[in-house]
């Protein structure tokens, strides 16, 4: 099955995000049927808050 690159809109900021080819066929091997609802950046904010909450609750 081919996959085309596809244009999602970023549920917290709203902005207009790729979810690439490559990247939905790693989602379909991985057997996620959700499509992403955050851009990369908003992905990489939140993760980077969590860590950074671990960081201090390890404290
Ligand atoms: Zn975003």
């Amino acid at each position: 099955m081919e996959f085309e690159d596809k244009t999602l809109v970023c549920q917290d900021c709203g902005k207009e995000f790729v979810f690439t080819a490559g990247e939905q066929a790693f989602y379909k091997e991985k057997g996620l049927d959700n499509e992403p609802k955050r851009c990369k950046e908003c992905r990489d904010k939140r993760k980077a808050a969590r860590a950074e909450k671990e960081t201090t609750t390890q404290q």
